[in-house]
């Protein structure tokens, strides 16, 4: 027969399009309107709809940027609509982007409660399922008139992102506010046809395809598009045996969870996403009361807390579908954070403050940690993971790789201890599904369990800036619950898919099980290390700081009875806990966002001081006498960890400062020798037992480095490889001097290039490896990359990088596609390069990136001719300039303390990480302190403290939290200088665990053997 397909999807795209979905709501009247504008701050709803209103005509333009406009919206049901469902229409002047990143309202009642929310994919709000004739009908609009970052123009730099700089012009025009019947047969017709046309476009040409051809084509011979109402059952009978043909007993099985991704600031600040998540959830609760087994799943106990503190009217429709099971608390996180840059405290803090507010809300613990959108994934997460209590973890970022694809959808990852976690990412590569028959046919093709398990999980739901699942997607999952040549449908918990998963996996196990260890490496955003320095900063220190604060204290409760500051604790580490959010420690998000971020790191950090202070006074006790706490979990200074001692003076020998006839200098002490050039550049840094140096021969260290910087997309995100291909050295030195003071030898140095300048103290203090740079920048730059480059005179194959709780290896080399994409890679508080029997360090307080690159020298002079030389160049990443989404990224002062440790392995480079951001505080009072809690590790070390402090649970427990950080073996003690009753193993978030007794002894000592990299939690209770 003659066949064109093109001809009947053409036909049935046009059709849809054009006329059955506008016939949806066709019959309407328009509403009357008033508003009232508020251009600055939201205010709370109670107040919003007291607001005096004023006339408004359809139409008119409205809203600045950040600014909410409340809308009145009155009417009467026509006579004639008797008994049809009724629902109001509105468009805001919305375009083509996404929901959540245009303008959005939440619709209330008169009486304050909510109906839901209102975005451009989901603009209907049901006002009566059978209306009666002149009733009565009022809404309320809070509709934000948040600005388009992101959509129109990729990437463009853009003013918008603050109050501080945003334009007032008005930037939506109203198009409709009806209120109209809902045809409900010509939406099921909309779904029908829409299904189909979807389906038949991934299907061979085969029987199945062209007999949904056919369908359609019957089905839109009988539709009258005059008559579309009238005819839309006759056409849907056409398609009652296509869609009713069952799948294939193996189609591939979708777990689909509704789902909103909910960006706790990115290109909206916290403010607007407390209104956001309100808006969201009110359309969710709306959305399961309308349906029998739709499930939506939300992430982020921070969310929940907001809509319980700003809007309880719908914190109540949340808790209830709670109850029901239908709206499904996931993650027990606090915050969707990032995880490659928080500390091991600040993560277990993730999960403890994340799963406590779960229980005490809801009674209920997640059972698996829901992370799609990070940017990378810590290799220290599977252990942390299971020891917080979880069976299961979720992605699909790694999905936006540059280059590898990664070789698994459901597998187990393994961490540095050998921990493994049940892992999943979804294959149709986004956590914002619409359900489409693409992502259903790419889910099939694309899983790689394909031989050994069913399924996979599906999100669906419009996301990042919010909006979630649409009836339109609870209406195709219907249809595609078990239909012909697609992937079958069903809404369920994540917990029950990975119950599956675990079984189809273990029951397959063999040689060649999915299995993946150490990091998951997303390569891209690499640049997200590195950019909005401040941010990055303020979590060092107060991540820091609050451990520190916890630590002093449990000691002043233990010793003097003084009262534990739960309360504050709780708030500021919450606080701490946000602001390690995906997009702000990342430093992805708008100015303002990250204005308000480093507003807020400042309150923390008096908050943690005060604490702090309080502590140590009330044990100091009164008096004169100089004293120094040490609050490093390594002892320094003299004074052992966590301990406060008589301030002693020094034991080592002063540093020594000889000026060189070149004007280079030579800073020496007991341990090391280094030479600076005129310029102020490391020439050398020998270490004196050794004669090792330090820098390779004939090169220079800590070279600053200026790139251009200008990725493809993504700005503040990305730094692409062409980056390393032009670079300008900071040679010139504008002025160098030098000095000793207190035995502390110090040359600084002055540079200045294009619009910026800079200020290194460099200094050698008496018995210390670390050649410490303090750097002050003046930093007015677009598109560049600081860098300071340190050419080791190392063979390194590998770099050991701090991470959580341990370290990991990566190699310098880049044999394979993997290991080349890793050119810019994450630390903590050091980096090695080690051979056998040599190591350099570098250290820092609050940097998180840096790339390491070899070079091999084989000229016949150095070492020996014939002999290769092995240059192994470490490069921390200093500052960014990025133009998007912040136009003023990092513009301004800004400093950074790093050091150059010579002569060290894993051990030292772990303790000089620990110290060099945790100086001693000198203070005065009565009286030292022996410290509350002692770890020693035996031969070899590795045991090393984490945590002191008092149970969440506020019971008075102590608890103590250790792990070993070198990668072996270690045996050691825990003593607790303070009358205890008994201890024991529990989780990370100190929940019993079976088994977990330990034996102390009368004097509060507790003997350990921890595994590789292992962390232990110990309770201890306080007689
Ligand atoms: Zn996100």
């Amino acid at each position: 027969m003659h066949d064109d397909i093109t001809l009947t999807t053409g036909r049935a795209q046009r059709v849809l399009t054009e006329r059955i979905w506008p016939a949806v709501h066709a019959t309407s009247v328009p509403l009357d309107v008033e508003r009232h504008a508020l251009p600055g701050e939201p205010i709370p709803p109670r107040e919003g709809l007291a607001l005096a209103m004023e006339p408004y005509e359809v139409g008119t333009p409205w809203g600045p940027a950040w600014g909410t406009t409340w809308f009145r919206l009155t009417g009467s049901v026509p006579a004639e609509w008797t008994g049809r469902p009724v629902e109001a229409v509105i468009d805001l002047g919305f375009d083509t982007n996404m929901p959540g990143f245009q303008a959005e309202a939440l619709v209330y009642r008169p009486d304050g409660t909510t109906v839901k929310s209102i975005n451009p994919r989901n603009q209907y709000v049901p006002v009566a399922d059978a209306a009666s004739g002149g009733e009565r009908v009022e809404l309320l609009l809070e509709a934000a008139s948040n600005p388009v970052l992101l959509g129109h123009d990729l990437f463009k730099q853009t003013q918008e992102g603050d109050t501080t700089t945003s334009s007032p012009r008005p930037l939506y025009t109203t198009r409709r506010m009806d209120l109209a019947i809902f045809e409900a047969e010509v939406h099921d017709l909309a779904l029908d046809v829409e299904v189909l046309l979807e389906l038949q476009a991934e299907l061979p040409t085969g029987p199945r395809r062209m007999r949904i051809l056919q369908a359609l084509d019957d089905a839109l011979d009988v539709l009258d598009l005059q008559r579309i109402p009238q005819t839309a059952a006759a056409a849907r009978a056409a398609l009652t045996d296509v869609l009713a043909s069952p799948a294939e007993p193996s189609a591939h099985e979708i777990s689909a969870v509704g789902h909103a991704h909910i960006d706790s600031a990115w290109l909206w600040p916290v403010r607007e996403t407390i209104r956001k998540v309100a808006r969201t959830t009110s359309s969710m609760a709306d959305l399961i009361d309308r349906t029998d087994d739709f499930v939506y799943g939300m992430s982020s106990a921070q969310q929940y807390a907001w809509v319980k503190e700003h809007r309880p009217e719908v914190w109540t429709r949340i808790k209830d579908a709670v109850a029901k099971g239908r709206f499904l608390p996931l993650g027990g996180m606090w915050v969707e954070s990032d995880t490659v840059m928080p500390s091991g405290e600040a993560l277990v803090r993730q999960f403890s403050q994340g799963q406590r507010f779960f229980e005490r809300e809801f009674g209920i613990r997640s059972k698996g940690v829901w992370l799609p959108d990070s940017f990378g994934y810590s290799p220290a997460l599977p252990q942390l993971v299971r020891r917080a209590g979880f069976d299961w973890f979720f992605t699909q970022k790694i999905s936006w790789n540059q280059v590898n694809v990664f070789p698994h959808h459901t597998f187990w990852w393994e961490g540095i201890d050998g921990s493994r976690v049940l892992t999943h990412f979804p294959p149709m590569d986004t956590y914002n599904s619409q359900l489409s028959g693409e992502e259903l046919a790419k889910a099939t093709h694309q899983f790689r369990e394909s031989r050994r398990a069913s399924g996979s999980i599906a999100p669906v739901g419009f996301g990042d800036g919010g909006g979630g699942t649409t009836r339109e997607m609870t209406g195709k999952a219907e249809r595609l619950a078990d239909l012909e040549g697609s992937a079958k449908v069903r809404w369920e918990h994540p917990d029950a898919f990975f119950e599956r998963a675990r079984e189809e996996l273990t029951a397959h196990a063999t040689s060649d099980s999915a299995v993946w260890v150490g990091e998951l490496y997303l390569e891209l955003h690499r640049a997200t290390l590195t950019s909005q320095h401040k941010t990055k900063q303020g979590n060092r220190r107060n991540e820091q700081l609050l451990v520190e604060a916890e630590a002093w204290a449990a000691t002043a409760s233990a010793r003097t009875g003084a009262d534990y500051p739960y309360d504050e604790l709780d708030a500021l580490w919450q606080q701490v806990l946000l602001l390690q959010f995906h997009d702000i420690l990342p430093g992805t998000s708008v100015a303002w966002v990250h204005r308000e971020a480093m507003a807020q790191h400042a309150v923390i950090t008096e908050g943690a001081q005060a604490i702090i202070e309080r502590s140590l006074r009330a044990l100091v006790g009164e008096g004169d006498t100089a004293l120094r706490a040490n609050p490093a979990v390594f002892a320094q200074a003299g004074v052992p960890a966590l301990g406060v001692a008589l301030a002693a003076e020094p034991t080592s020998a002063p540093s020594t400062l000889t000026e060189l006839p070149d004007g280079g200098y030579v800073l020496a002490n007991e341990l090391v020798r280094v030479t600076l050039d005129a310029a102020g550049h490391v020439t050398s840094a020998v270490d004196l037992s050794s004669g090792r140096d330090a820098v390779a021969p004939g090169r220079a260290a800590n070279v600053l480095q200026l790139h251009q910087d200008f990725p493809n997309k993504w700005d503040a995100w990305d730094v692409d490889r062409f980056y390393r291909n032009s670079v300008t050295d900071l040679r010139e030195a504008e002025k160098v001097t030098a000095t000793v003071e207190d035995g502390v030898a110090t040359v600084t140095v002055r540079r200045q290039f294009s619009a910026s300048s800079l200020e290194q103290v460099i200094t050698l203090a008496p018995g210390s490896r670390t050649l410490e740079v303090a750097l002050r920048t003046d930093w007015h730059e677009a598109e560049k990359f600081l860098k300071v480059a340190f050419p080791l005179d190392v063979r390194a194959e590998h770099v050991a990088a701090e991470t959580q709780f341990g370290f990991h290896k990566r190699v310098t080399h880049t044999n394979t596609s993997w290991e080349a994409a890793k050119f810019e890679t994450s630390m903590h508080k050091w980096v090695l390069a080690e051979e056998p029997g040599f190591g350099v360090g570098l250290v820092n307080d609050s940097i998180y990136g840096y790339d390491v690159t070899r070079e091999v020298s084989d000229d016949g002079v150095a070492p020996a001719p014939g002999v290769p030389a092995v240059t192994t160049t470490v490069r921390l990443s200093l500052l960014r300039a990025p133009r998007f989404p912040d136009p003023e990224t990092d513009q301004g002062s800004q400093t950074h303390r790093y050091g150059l440790v010579v002569g060290v392995d894993t051990a030292a480079a772990t303790e000089a990480g620990a110290t060099f951001g945790a100086r001693p505080r000198e203070l005065r009072g009565g009286t030292g302190v022996e410290p509350l809690v002692t770890v020693n590790s035996g031969v070899g070390g590795g045991v090393t403290l984490s945590a002191v402090k008092l149970a969440d649970d506020r019971s008075g427990d102590l608890v103590v939290r250790v792990y070993e950080a070198l990668g072996r073996r270690a045996s050691g003690t825990v003593t607790v200088a303070a009358p205890v009753s008994g201890a024991r193993t529990v989780s990370l978030i100190e929940d019993s665990i079976a088994g977990g007794e330990v034996d102390v002894t009368a004097d509060g000592v507790v003997a350990l053997d921890l595994a590789p990299f292992e962390v232990r939690t110990l309770r201890f209770a306080r007689a």
